[in-house]
């Protein structure tokens, strides 16, 4: 099995797995109790939270929440901002997001808010030019992922912080970061953000445990009310040995941004290079631009993407397309219809995203095996003219 999906879910490390055992075997004890032998399960918590501050590279351990995963940490961050700024209504997002946060957007317009949803381009960068007239006295929150989960561009979030807070300090800006962390560097302090959110099982911890950075001049309400876990912002019993899973992820991460950045990208771009030169009527969705190291996102004109994925899991590859079956219908992605992907290629774009795992062979193997695939749906295209002049053109 040849796994290139893992911008949908990846692998727990076999380190992360051991950091965890413990806290499922002798130390179960809850971290708020007041006997000594909660004393090892409180004191993984807390030093899971210096590892985490460290991670995003927060100023203080007290800006570190722990949650569920990325969607809660999205909710917990977008709703816990507005509900302490109630008499501002309106809020600014990209029409690139995921749906954790734009069907909460969608929530909250039906709650009263104004939403703007800000365009990319064809190569799917942001118009910040857009965002910038958008950001008005009224305006109380800008949320905007740092890499994008279908093709992996990257934004400016950098840039986007020194907008908003150039037209209006009081603005808050929330990044999801899940497609980010263990990719590429995080700071919270440098890109100037004011909440982040991360998922473990992104970076090789196991699904069900996410993070969010709040700064300490932010303040928001919980999304999860009870008990006083997590300063009051979220409650609920500390998952003890997931959170010290995503920890000990998140050392191992930070540790492998070099491999991302040169071995993993070297892998990506030997994939998509390969592709390009053998298939014919395959584009790369985004262009060449600024993208995480693991991901790239191919359009093969006019043939269906779930058939490919058919084929290729036949061939023992895991890969994913942008499309999601809506009753009955194949709605093609919102991130492809935002970048205005031709109709041409929208329905036949694949996601092929790796990991520190992904091996030379399985590459070659892919690379071996696609060709023959794409070739045989082409044959069976039902638009054999268009598909022969596109074959002159290129
Ligand atoms: N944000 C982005 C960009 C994602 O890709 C995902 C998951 O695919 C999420 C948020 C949601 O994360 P989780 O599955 O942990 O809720």
């Amino acid at each position: 099995m040849i796994y290139l999906d893992n911008n949908a879910t990846t692998k727990v490390d076999a380190q992360v797995l051991e950091a965890m055992l413990p806290y499922f075997k002798e130390e179960y004890a809850n971290p708020s109790s007041i006997y000594d032998f909660a004393k090892r399960s409180n004191y993984a918590v807390r030093e899971a939270r210096g590892k985490m501050k460290d991670f995003f590279n927060a100023e203080n351990e007290k800006e570190i929440i722990f949650t569920s995963c990325g969607s809660e940490s999205a909710n917990t961050a977008i709703r816990g901002v507005l509900n302490m700024n109630k008499n501002k209504r309106h809020i600014i997002t990209t029409k690139v997001e995921h749906p954790c946060v734009l069907n909460l957007y969608k929530a909250l317009e039906k709650e009263g808010y104004k939403a703007d949803y800000i365009d990319v381009n064809s190569n799917g960068e942001l118009d910040l030019a857009q965002l910038s007239e958008c950001i008005n006295d009224d305006t109380a929150l800008v949320s905007v992922m740092y890499a994008n989960n279908e093709t992996g561009v990257i934004f400016p979030i950098e840039k986007i912080s020194e907008i908003i807070k150039s037209k209006n300090k009081n603005t808050k800006f929330f990044v999801d970061a899940v497609q980010a962390a263990g990719k590429i560097p995080i700071d919270v302090q440098a890109l100037g953000v004011d909440l982040m959110g991360i998922s473990g099982h992104k970076f090789h911890a196991p699904k069900g445990i996410g993070a969010l950075y709040v700064n300490s001049k932010t303040l928001i309400t919980p999304l999860i009310i009870g008990g006083h876990q997590e300063r009051g912002k979220r409650a609920g019993t500390e998952n003890v040995p997931y959170i010290a899973g995503m920890a000990r992820a998140s050392e191992l991460a930070a540790d492998g941004l070099e491999y991302e950045a040169t071995e993993v990208k070297r892998l990506r771009d030997k994939l998509e290079t390969n592709i390009l030169k053998n298939i014919f009527n395959s584009r790369i969705n985004t262009g060449i631009i600024n993208r995480v190291p693991n991901t790239t996102n191919i359009g093969f004109e006019y043939i269906e993407g779930e058939l490919i994925l058919l084929h290729l899991s036949d061939a023992g590859i895991c890969a994913s397309s942008g499309s999601a079956c809506t009753s009955g219908s194949l709605e093609p992605s919102h991130v492809l219809r935002a970048m205005n992907v031709p109709f041409t290629a929208i329905h036949g774009s694949i996601r092929f995203s790796l990991s520190k795992y992904t091996t030379e062979k399985e590459i070659d193997y892919v690379c071996e095996k696609l060709p023959a695939i794409v070739d045989k749906l082409t044959n069976l295209s039902p638009f054999q003219d268009e598909l022969e002049a596109l074959k002159k053109r290129r």
